[in-house]
């Protein structure tokens, strides 16, 4: 399957989402298939907002995709080691970044207030994405969409960036990086 063709069976999964399907179905065969190995059809690097579970949002079964969570979908070692290894060690063809509408980490990193703790290491990770967006004195709704899909596309470039392996991969023609932008109120994803 080519990273093209595993994107369009994700949206296909939405479409069949946004239809009213709930999470498909697993009986006791789909385990046993699946205990010596996985052959997924995608890795999604996803915000980890519980709002956003990528198994429901593609009407995704067991074994079909492997997912990465973390606010904001930073990049960091841990989830680079782990797309590497979806890429290297389960040959997927599709990484897919999925960000969504209102998501409170990107918020936070265009509100530029104070942050305690590990977020803030969370929150710098985003800010980089978010230099040419002018915020004024409130977050629009506008500037919030644009500064989310800012930050897709800073994390799509970045995979490629950092990871050797995953760069080598994208320029053979052999892995596809994608964006998309889940929305909230309506349930769709769109590539951005
Ligand atoms: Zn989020």
């Amino acid at each position: 399957m080519t990273g093209r063709e595993a994107l369009e069976k994700l949206l296909e999964g939405n479409r069949r989402y946004l239809e009213g399907g709930g999470p498909r179905s697993t009986g006791q065969t789909d385990r046993e298939n699946l205990v010596d190995s996985q052959s997924p059809m995608a890795a999604i690097l996803c915000c980890s907002d519980s709002r956003v579970p990528p198994e429901h949002v593609f009407d995704a079964g067991l074994g079909e995709i492997f997912i990465v969570r973390v606010a904001g979908h930073v990049v960091g070692t841990s989830v680079l080691g782990s797309l590497e290894y979806a890429v290297d060690h389960l040959n997927v063809s599709l990484i897919l970044v999925l960000g969504h509408e209102s998501c409170g980490a990107v918020k936070a990193a265009l509100a530029g207030g104070e942050v305690h703790g590990s977020i803030k290491g969370l929150v710098e990770r985003i800010k980089p994405s978010l230099i040419d967006i002018d915020t004024g004195p409130d977050i629009s709704r506008e500037i919030m969409e644009a500064a989310v899909t800012e930050n897709i596309r800073y994390t799509q470039h970045q995979l490629q960036d950092i990871s050797d392996s995953i760069r080598k991969k994208v320029e053979a023609g052999d892995l596809m990086i994608a964006g998309a932008v889940y929305s909230l109120r309506s349930g769709e994803v769109n590539t951005v």
